[in-house]
Parts: structure tokens; C-alpha cells; sequence
């Protein structure tokens, strides 16, 4: 830990609320960290000095005037993919160069509204596609725990951020795995909510049936604090569901004795880095001295679940990437007639990973193509929900690797698309199902990179899977470790 950057939120609130610290001055040490440390790390997109000492001064009056607020005055950052009312968002894409929202997502609107300071917009890979942050089209962004490491994607600048200190918590998104995987690959707790948890509104659509939004922090506490203030129903989405969330933070202490923990005997198949399992099998046994009750279980679609996900996932982006034309957002280059200026502002404007999707995706959907490829996936979306379903009533939680691996080096796997692709494989049911997923440290591989598990919940169950976190931390000090930073 570096001071004040190394807090946790409750910590932080805590000295505070005493007035041992101001949020200025927490504002400060983390502007000057990330200007220190960020031309490395690569983290920021945009850092917003100005809002951050305006917002943490208007805290500062808050605190003096005795006011509560879940986040009053702590910095954070959001992933480029969430909309800032007035402030760039590029989603990691060349073609949102210089694109203002005139909104903000609701999400950060209510973290504004709980008090939080914007520290900045984080690095992505383009449009949330990729698993590495290398398909930003702007910065590489570097892994803390070691440079020569990817951070993970597509959130790797959200992950990167905190485990750097250059924030207490960030926001990132998670289509097919990009909050639990970065985190995983940075040693960070980190929550993908079930779909429905939280607004979608002013989130830059991928997968539209996937996307979900949620927190990065340095403990589950921390992660349970975020999530209270962004989840629940939003007027603006209608994909949200009608309900109250529960208060997360209240609910953290429950006992987890009795509770039913399924290990996917699929997601520890060949390819699982040996560490990796070492590491599952070992937390697998922690919950069991903490008194749960852990079984094998079987997941029969498992091997189905990529593909249909590609599928899916492609097709949505196809169709939802329709609309950067150059006319409306961003970036445009002109040609000789409209065509000619959405294909030059196409072709310019976005990077490779993003054109094959939107090739694949039109070829998915188009006629001939629909009923065999869309259609087919979306019926095994349906069978694999239904097995996670008839799962869940009998665990209430399951427990798996986030990635088959620890961090893996720049250009190591992205050469190769496929393998990129393939390194999802564990992520990827938890979107298709709709469920919620907890990422969380739970050991170091030889090359001391972190290793991560993820607690998958049934649908609305986020209480209970960060429960069962939160007592697997006061039993264990894996997320207490931070990068030595170089
Ligand atoms: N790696 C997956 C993809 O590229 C997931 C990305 C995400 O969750 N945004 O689709």
C-alpha cells in the first residue's frame, strides 16, 4: 500500500467521516500518482483533473455540513464505454475520436449522486471486443504485476487503474467475461451482475443481451459498497428489473455455512494451467473449512457455450455497430459521395478485431445463414439457461477458474484470434445465462501473477455470491497483496 491511494473505500470514508483526510487531498495523491505512474501503466484515456477537484471539494463542503453518502468523496474511474455527459468517450475506438455524449449513464449518474470523484476514462479494447486491451485503438496498457503481461480485457484499463492505485474502484463491463477475467489477471475483486441488475442506459452496446456493467475494487466489501449504488431498476432501461436491490453491504455478514457449492467438473478440464487448479482446489477446501458443502457437478452444454456465444455476440455487434456511420458520432471522413464517406470513415475508423465481427455477425443474420447460425445459437442459449437453472436448484453457487491461465504476454495469444476466443471458455456461460459472477484473488502462479476464481450465482443472487466472497477473505489475505510497483 502507497498512503492514500492504497485504501479501501471503507477505510477511506472511515478517515474522512473523522477528518483525518479530506477528499481533496485523496483527490490529489491519485492525480499525482497517475501522473507519475500512468505514462507506464497506460491505464487512463482521459484523466478528468478538473471535475475530480471540483467534485471532491463540493464533498469536502458535504462531510463538513455532516452529510452520509455511500461514496462521498472517493476517486474512481469508468471504463471509456460508459457514457460522461460532456466528457470524451471513445469506447477504445478511433471512429468516437472527439465524441462528447450530451448524457450520462445511469450508472454514473448515481455514482455522482452517492458522492464519488471522476478521476477519468479508462482504456479498453475497441467496442469491448477482445480479452487482452491490445484491440485498444489508442494505448497499450500494461499489467501492474508485471509490464511485459497483458491486464486482461476487454476492461483491462478498469483493472490496471486499481491495481495500480490510480483509483479506489472503477466501473468496466462485462459481455462475455471483461470484468472477471481483468481482474482475475490483476489480482482485483470485481463483480459481473446477472442481466437486469443494473441500467444498461449510456453503456455503449456490444452484445446488447449480454452487456452488464459493474465494479472493480480491492476487497469484496468494497465491490458489495459500488455495486449498492448503481443496481436497480432504471425507468430508462427496460431490460432492468423492476425491483429494489437489495443493501448489499448489509447482507455481506450472513453465515455461509450449509451452502452449496458445485465445482463444473468441465471447467477443470485439460488446458487449466496447473497452478490455476492448485489454486481452485485449495479455495475449493477453504470454503469447506468455512462450512460449506462442496460437490462436483456436471454442465453437459459446456463445450456449446463458445460458439453460441461468437455467434450471438457478433450478431448483435453487427447490428448495433450499424449506426457509427460518420454522420452522427465522431470521427468522419469524407468521400466523394455518402457511400464513399461511410466506408472511408469505416475503414479508417475502425481497428481489425472490430470489421471481422461486424463480417461475421452480417453473415450470421443475413438470409439462408439465420436459421442455422443466429437461430441455432439462440436455442442453445435456451438449453444451456434451462441446464443452469435446473443446476442452481440444487447448489446455490458454483466455483470455477476465471481463465484456464494467468496473464499472458503481449502478442503471445493475440496473433491468433481464435485463441484469444478460446481463453473465454470459462466466462462466457455466466452472459448466456444471465447470472451473476463474482471474480476474486485466490493465489500466484510462479511468476508471482495473481490467479482468480469467479463464485457464479444464479440470476438476482449477487447477496449471496458476495457473501460467500467476503467470507473467503476474512479467512485469507490474497486480496491484501499488491504489485510491486516497477
Ligand atoms: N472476450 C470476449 C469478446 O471479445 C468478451 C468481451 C467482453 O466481455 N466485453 O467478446
Amino acid at each position: 500500500m502507497t498512503g492514500l491511494t492504497g485504501l479501501t473505500i471503507g477505510r477511506a470514508l472511515a478517515l474522512m467521516r473523522a477528518g483525518e483526510i479530506s477528499a481533496l487531498e485523496l483527490t490529489e495523491a491519485h492525480l499525482a500518482r497517475i501522473e507519475a505512474l500512468d505514462g507506464t501503466i497506460g491505464a487512463y484515456l482521459t484523466v478528468t483533473a478538473d471535475t475530480a477537484q471540483e467534485q471532491a471539494r463540493a464533498a469536502d463542503r458535504a462531510w463538513a455540513a455532516g452529510e452520509e453518502k455511500p461514496l462521498l468523496g472517493i476517486p474512481i474511474a469508468l471504463k471509456d464505454v460508459l457514457s460522461t455527459k460532456g466528457i470524451e468517450t471513445t469506447c477504445g475506438s478511433r471512429i468516437l475520436k472527439g465524441y462528447k455524449p450530451i448524457f450520462d449513464a445511469t450508472a454514473v449518474a448515481r455514482l455522482y449522486a452517492a458522492g464519488a470523484v471522476l478521476l477519468g476514462k479508462l482504456n479498453m479494447d475497441e467496442f469491448a471486443m477482445g480479452s487482452s486491451t491490445e484491440n485498444s485503438g489508442y494505448v497499450l496498457t500494461r499489467n501492474p504485476w508485471n509490464p511485459e503481461h497483458v491486464p486482461g480485457g476487454s476492461s483491462g484499463g478498469s483493472a490496471a487503474a486499481v491495481a495500480a492505485e490510480m483509483a479506489l474502484a472503477s466501473l468496466g463491463s462485462d459481455t462475455g467475461g471483461s470484468i472477471r477475467q481483468p481482474a482475475s489477471f490483476c489480482g482485483l475483486s470485481a463483480l459481473k451482475p446477472s442481466y437486469g441488475r443494473v441500467s444498461r442506459y449510456g453503456l455503449i452496446a456490444y452484445g446488447s443481451s449480454f452487456d452488464q456493467t459493474g465494479p472493480f475494487a480491492r476487497n469484496v466489501e468494497d465491490v458489495a459498497r459500488t455495486l449498492g449504488v448503481i443496481a436497480g431498476h432504471d425507468p430508462l432501461d427496460s431490460t432492468t428489473m423492476p425491483l429494489a436491490a437489495p443493501d448489499y453491504l448489509a447482507e455481506l455478514e450472513g453465515d455461509i455455512r450449509g451452502l452449496k457449492i458445485g465445482l463444473p467438473r468441465e471447467y477443470f478440464a485439460e488446458g487449466l494451467q496447473p497452478e490455476v487448479e492448485a489454486a481452485l482446489r485449495a479455495a475449493a477446501a477453504q470454503f469447506e473449512a468455512l462450512g460449506a458443502e462442496v460437490r462436483e457437478v456436471s454442465l453437459r452444454h459446456a463445450e456449446y457455450c463458445l460458439p453460441a456465444y461468437y455467434i450471438i455476440a457478433m450478431a448483435e455487434a453487427s447490428a448495433n455497430l450499424a449506426r457509427y456511420d460518420g454522420l452522427r458520432f465522431g470521427a468522419r471522413v469524407e468521400g466523394a459521395d455518402l457511400m464513399d464517406s461511410y466506408k472511408k470513415t469505416r475503414g479508417a475508423g475502425f481497428g481489425a478485431e472490430v470489421k471481422r465481427r461486424i463480417m461475421l455477425g452480417t453473415y450470421t443474420l443475413s438470409a439462408g445463414y439465420y436459421d442455422a447460425y443466429y437461430g441455432k445459437a439462440q436455442a442453445v442459449r435456451t438449453l444451456i439457461r434451462q441446464e443452469f437453472d435446473e443446476l442452481f436448484r440444487r447448489v446455490d453457487a458454483l466455483l470455477a477458474p476465471v481463465a484456464p491461465t494467468t496473464a499472458f504476454k503481449f502478442g503471445e495469444v493475440t496473433e491468433d484470434p481464435l485463441r484469444m476466443i478460446l481463453a473465454d471458455v470459462l466466462t462466457i456461460s455466466a452472459n448466456l445465462a444471465g447470472l451473476c459472477g463474482l471474480s476474486l484473488p485466490c493465489g500466484f502462479d510462479g511468476a508471482d501473477l495473481p490467479i482468480g476464481m469467479q463464485i457464479l450465482g444464479a440470476p438476482f443472487t449477487e447477496e449471496r455470491v458476495l457473501r460467500l466472497g467476503h467470507a473467503y477473505q476474512a479467512a485469507t489475505d490474497w486480496h491484501l497483496r499488491g504489485p510491486d510497483l516497477f
